[in-house]
């Protein structure tokens, strides 16, 4: 019998560990999480926020008993602190030392944070975790003044959620537009009117300085004291916080949301020899360098085929497609996954944006744009060759599928690429007369597509 040990019980974990007990019935499984929560999806908070769900909606399985009666060992609150690939045992944080035949690295990612002063105080959150969710939704009160750090991806997914709570919210983001590390200046601009006409206050190519509490001081010595005590809140500040910005303004604020980026949480293998670049890479086996050893989810670079480079695409469909096809080939499957892309469809207060692969265009590429403002329609479509590699769009809701289609298959044009160049718009028409008889696209041969 194998002995699997996977760390991390989030999606991309517990996705692993059933698999692997789909296939292997008797095998050994201990799964390994550092939360002290039942195993949850971080997707479900903006549902959470708004009401949708309770906190039982968010978890990923909903019998009490569905890890034992799998017989799945769960280790709850239990971090891994240390790998020795050469003993092939980790070092767990409750002092225990766990010995693997394979192993998933599938720990995910924790948000960065920028060094401003006044960020560790109270009131400033990310909204990453359940225990995040909870301090949110106790200071996030209809009325309350909210101002978010960062526009990205998962800033604008929990915009609506916060604005659904009734809050004053403004948005700080240092790039130059909305979403810049997904969405082109137009497609940018455009999220940011949207958000400006539902009541949000954006500002862009600002950063926050300084998150000031009380008279503008951090709190006293005796407030500190207090804090540590457990007498004074770690969740609500003193009064309301100013949050200055380098465009000189002040915000006032009850709560600030640090929504700034993530970073794969691979410190514990610094000197493990398992190789790292952004996150651990993997090859098409979700494998490292390591034999035995696999990665999966947010915290694992994989091969995009579209750009040609390892990336690291932090959305739980790939969490979830990487970690099924790691724990295959930990039982001895030998499966490889097609790639991954950077597929990303954002819902910014109900207005729907997608960013495909090499959105930016490739070099000696060429690229059509078609922007109607006032129908809240907006196409950017970049090419190689007469391969669509990349795509932006907002308010094209019915074409989303198309559009992953075309530069997830890396499908040949032909003729259709040049009436794409004269009318973006025909990317259904192209889809169906180009895609349909191509064989080689990566789909075509994945029998659970079919
Ligand atoms: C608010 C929010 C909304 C989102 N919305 C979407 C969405 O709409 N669509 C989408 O596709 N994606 C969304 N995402 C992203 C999605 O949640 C992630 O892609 C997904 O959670 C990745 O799963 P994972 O299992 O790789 O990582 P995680 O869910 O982060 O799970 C990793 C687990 O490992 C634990 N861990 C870390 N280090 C260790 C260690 N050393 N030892 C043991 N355990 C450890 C972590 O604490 C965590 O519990 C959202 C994320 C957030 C925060």
């Amino acid at each position: 019998m194998t002995h699997h040990v996977i760390l991390g019980a989030g999606p991309a974990g517990v996705i692993a560990a059933e698999t692997i007990r789909k296939h292997a019935p008797h095998d050994p499984i201990t799964l390994v999480g550092d939360e002290n929560e039942a195993p949850y999806s971080r997707m479900a908070i903006p549902y959470l926020l708004i009401g949708k769900v309770g906190e039982e909606g968010t978890h990923l399985r909903h019998t009490a008993d569905h890890y034992s009666r799998l017989n799945i060992q769960l280790l709850r609150g239990v971090r891994a602190k240390r790998l020795d690939t050469a003993k092939r045992t980790v070092e767990l944080s409750d002092g225990n030392t766990l010995g693997f035949d394979t192993l998933l690295i599938a720990t995910g990612s924790s948000p960065a944070t920028p060094p401003i002063p006044g960020i560790d105080g109270p009131g400033v959150h990310s909204c990453w975790t359940l225990a995040d969710a909870r301090a949110i939704a106790n200071l996030a009160k209809p009325g309350a003044k909210v101002l978010q750090m960062g526009a990205g991806f998962i800033g604008c997914i929990i915009m609506e959620a916060l604005q659904k709570r009734g809050v004053e919210l403004s948005v700080v983001e240092m790039g130059d537009r909305m979403v810049p590390r997904m969405m082109g200046p137009t497609a940018g601009g455009m999220i940011k009117d949207w958000c400006g006409n539902h009541g949000v206050k954006v500002f862009t190519g600002t950063r926050v300085e300084a998150i000031e509490r009380g008279n503008g001081a951090e709190p006293g010595l005796l407030g500190k004291i207090a804090q540590v005590v457990g007498i004074g809140s770690a969740s609500a500040p003193n009064g309301k916080m100013q949050v200055r910005l380098s465009s000189g303004e002040r915000v006032e604020a009850d709560l600030v949301i640090s929504a700034t980026g993530v970073r794969p949480n691979i410190g514990f293998l610094e000197t493990s020899g398992v190789r790292c670049l952004v996150g651990v890479l993997t090859d098409e086996h979700l494998q490292t360098n390591v034999p035995g050893i696999y990665a999966a989810g947010d915290c694992a670079e994989a091969y995009d085929k579209v750009s040609g480079k390892t990336i690291v695409s932090a959305i739980q469909p790939n969490a979830a497609e990487q970690a099924r096809m790691a724990a295959l080939n930990m039982i001895g499957q030998s499966t490889s996954l097609p790639g991954v892309t950077q597929i990303n469809v954002l819902d910014t207060l109900g207005l729907i944006s997608t960013s495909f692969g090499n959105w930016q265009g490739v070099p000696g590429g060429e690229h059509v744009e078609l922007t109607d403002k006032t129908a809240g329609r907006h196409l950017s479509l970049q090419f190689h060759g007469d391969v669509m590699v990349g795509c932006n769009s907002v308010g094209w809701t019915d074409h989303v599928g198309v559009m992953r289609g075309l530069v997830e298959g890396q499908v040949r044009l032909g003729e259709w690429k040049d009436r794409l160049m004269h009318d973006p718009t025909k990317l259904m028409d192209a889809y169906l007369s180009s895609a349909q008889g191509q064989g080689h696209w990566s789909g075509a041969a994945d029998e659970r597509r079919r």
